[in-house]
């Protein structure tokens, strides 16, 4: 089971619109983690909303009670940098959110989604984009079984699918461009090198073409639900 994911972390609607494409021309559906309101992410058909708060500098039920004011039909969360904390989560079980996805097991096979005591199930992620820059890994698809046991969250960011980042080097020559578009587009890397885009795009075909793409709350539905995993 395939589950594409996107960290929105405040991108121009632009750069949204960009991987939404990409999705789109092959009806791939993905999880999006929102960090503000934006028309492009609201009536999405294909696609699931869940919630990116920023929880630096606390107030934790507020961050949260605000991005669920946007987004009143998010049933799941995952934390910019990954930051959760048991205030967080007894609030997350307090609100009966259904999952949180702020778990980095990359490249770890066979790993399974977990019901946290609080409630909410936890759904590790298997790759992530700025992470794989970061190890210096290739940008082919990773090794994955075929078994329907087997879960594989990727973790991108639609600014990296933008750049086709392919080493943090080019992150950094282009983040003073973060919200101008056009700027941004003049670091990209073209297509000819392997990077973020080009391995969105083969999971994507392949996603397509194996008809295996899951939202987070249908992960939570075969996993989470089944007797193995209560
Ligand atoms: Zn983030």
């Amino acid at each position: 089971m395939i589950a594409i994911t996107f960290d929105i972390d405040w991108a121009p609607d632009a750069v949204i619109e960009d991987t939404l494409r990409i999705l789109d021309e092959q009806n791939v559906s993905a999880t999006f983690f929102a960090t503000h309101d934006t028309p492009v992410l609201k009536d999405l058909r294909n696609h699931e909303i869940a919630i990116h708060p920023d929880f630096r500098g606390g107030d934790y039920e507020q961050k949260v009670s605000d991005l669920l004011a946007v987004y009143p039909d998010a049933v799941g969360a995952r934390s910019h940098a990954y930051y959760l904390n048991s205030q967080i989560a007894k609030h997350y079980g307090a609100i009966g959110l259904q999952y949180e996805s702020s778990l980095e097991m990359i490249g770890v096979q066979g790993v399974r989604p977990f019901r946290h005591w609080l409630g909410f199930v936890r759904i590790p992620v298997f790759w992530e984009d700025d992470i794989n820059a970061a190890m210096e890994g290739d940008w082919d698809l990773p090794r994955m079984d075929s078994d329907s046991k087997s879960l594989y969250v990727f973790d991108f960011h639609p600014v990296h699918v933008y750049l086709n980042t392919e080493s943090l080097d080019r992150y950094e020559r282009a983040r003073k461009y973060y919200h101008q578009p056009e700027e941004l587009k003049s670091c990209a890397a073209p297509e000819t090198i392997p990077g973020t885009r080009t391995l969105l795009k083969q999971l994507v075909k392949y996603c397509s073409e194996s008809n295996n793409h899951s939202r987070l709350s249908e992960v939570v539905d075969v996993f989470a639900n089944s007797r193995n995993c209560s």
